[in-house]
């Protein structure tokens, strides 16, 4: 037996992540952490660790999210009523009705368990159910997960993989449904390699290559930028760069044959503005400086993504030879990306004269809870819409002239001419991609040039719609089949 010493954490651990606590604050945390020292005392986590300082972990975990102090003082308590003796007559009487209800709620939330597709959905259904009452559970729930995650290396080798998977499958996909990229981004990247311990690799290795030399050539661009916003008096917070997290980059290298020069945001370049006005007209000055890429002009401002994310992405030409994408927002967008929904929890916000329901009221997400949930009832539209709203990707392609044609992913050359014109399509008797000749069937790929030869005899058939991918291509193939079908009926008649 070996004897390892262990820090025992304290309340410090939670303290240190903020300098403004109230006195009643501290109070309550320090109660806190001295009951589920007391409470969990017996138990010891796989390593050997006291228990205590799991929760306690949690608890520090939420304060960085910047939660409320009610929800931080529930992570620390949040096993209590699951591992030990303590009746929730003793725990309401110590902590409160609220703080007894979120852990409670965390306590009764479904074990979830990655089981395929299918039985993916039905948990994740109930788990936005029975959480619906109260987000705070979810963030809870989300940072008991990510401390596991942290030191799962102390758990049995066997279990490791399953874990990991649901991780990503489930807890990941949770914090990006909430828009809280920071724990996403966290999670994914502590259970990649125990899900997928070769692709990990190989990713690390290819993402090796581009960090090598993306440092100074971003620096670079980083200063360029900054002179031109400074030449014409637009005030940035800040302008930062990020290389795409790993698992994030298999996924798109997955799509691409794992072709990394395939991938346009590899690095990103970030501005952070002052003001929504300065976003459009810093988007105005960066495409004077670098030429943008056609088709990689994104304004999520005006349409933002379903889970609230906003912003205007850009990918430009960076005059050397290679692109970068450049993604344009307020401070108040990019609190919003990083931690979603818990940005509006915040501690700040919450206390002063607003209740967490008007908070969440007036942010929508009460909303978007409700319209979660409604979709939730009927199980196969609600995976439908995680797919389509949240997976399904765009392909952008181009006519010869140079003009862009915005597709879902899958589209063939079929759907290509119809977007064109609905005669092209309905002509159409093949296809040159990249200056070659290609079947009409052929699945289109980012970036492809694709001119499309048309021929007067040529029409659309009924085996057409196997190889289409957009409703409006499918609409007119079968109005063209019903004409056909009454003209042949028209001429039975007459014979
Ligand atoms: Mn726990």
């Amino acid at each position: 037996m070996t004897n390892i010493k262990f820090t025992i954490l304290n309340k410090e651990e939670i303290l240190k992540e903020r300098t403004d606590w109230t006195k009643e604050e501290i109070e309550l945390i320090s109660k806190a952490v001295s009951f589920s020292q007391e409470k969990h005392k017996e138990q010891k986590r796989n390593n050997g660790e006291p228990y205590a300082n799991h929760v306690i972990i949690t608890g520090r975990i939420l304060a960085e999210l910047n939660m409320d102090t009610t929800t931080i003082v529930a992570g620390v308590l949040h096993d209590i009523l699951e591992d030990t003796e303590t009746t929730e007559k003793e725990f309401e009487k110590e902590f409160g009705k609220e703080i007894l209800f979120l852990v409670k709620s965390v306590t009764k939330l479904p074990k979830l368990k990655y089981q395929g597709e299918e039985r993916y959905a039905e948990s994740l259904r109930k788990f936005f159910v029975s959480m619906a009452s109260d987000v705070r559970v979810v963030v809870i729930k989300l940072a008991d997960r990510l401390h596991n995650m942290q030191t799962l290396e102390n758990v049995r080798e066997d279990k490791r993989k399953r874990i990991a998977l649901e991780t990503l499958e489930i807890h990941a996909k949770l914090a990006t449904k909430f828009g809280m990229q920071i724990l996403k981004v966290q999670l994914e990247e502590l259970a990649f390699p125990y899900a997928f311990p070769d692709e990990y690799k190989k990713t690390k290795e290819l993402a090796g290559l581009i960090d090598a030399t993306s440092d100074k050539r971003l620096k670079d661009i980083t200063q360029n930028i900054k002179f031109v916003l400074d030449t014409y008096a637009v005030e940035y917070i800040e302008i930062q760069y990020r290389i795409k997290h790993l698992y994030s980059l298999y996924q798109k290298l997955r799509k691409y044959d794992m072709d990394i020069t395939k991938i346009y945001d590899v690095v990103a370049l970030r501005i952070i503005l002052k003001d929504l006005g300065d976003c459009y007209k810093t988007l105005g000055l960066i495409h004077s400086e670098y030429k943008p890429m056609p088709g990689r002009i994104k304004d999520y401002i005006a349409r933002p993504k379903a889970n609230g994310y906003r912003s205007l992405h850009t990918t430009v030409f960076t005059k050397d030879g290679q692109t970068s994408e450049i993604q344009i927002r307020t401070k108040e967008m990019h609190d919003e990306a990083e931690y979603g929904i818990a940005s509006h929890l915040h501690y700040k916000e919450i206390g002063k004269n607003k209740s967490k329901e008007e908070i969440l009221r007036k942010t929508g997400w009460t909303k978007n809870l409700l319209d979660i949930q409604k979709e939730m009832e009927h199980r196969d539209d609600f995976m439908h819409h995680l797919k389509t709203d949240l997976f399904e990707k765009r392909v952008f392609v181009f006519t010869p002239k140079g003009d862009v044609i915005d597709l879902p992913e899958g589209a063939s050359v079929i759907d290509f001419a119809f977007a064109v014109h609905t005669n092209i399509g309905a002509k159409i008797s093949g296809a040159k991609i990249n200056g070659k000749l290609e079947s009409l069937e052929t699945i289109l790929q980012r970036g492809d040039i694709i001119e499309i030869i048309t021929n007067k005899k040529s029409h659309p058939s009924q085996k057409w719609l196997e190889h289409v991918k957009t409703s409006f291509a499918k609409r007119q193939i079968h109005k063209y089949l019903e004409k056909v079908e009454k003209e042949q009926v028209k001429i039975d008649v007459k014979k």
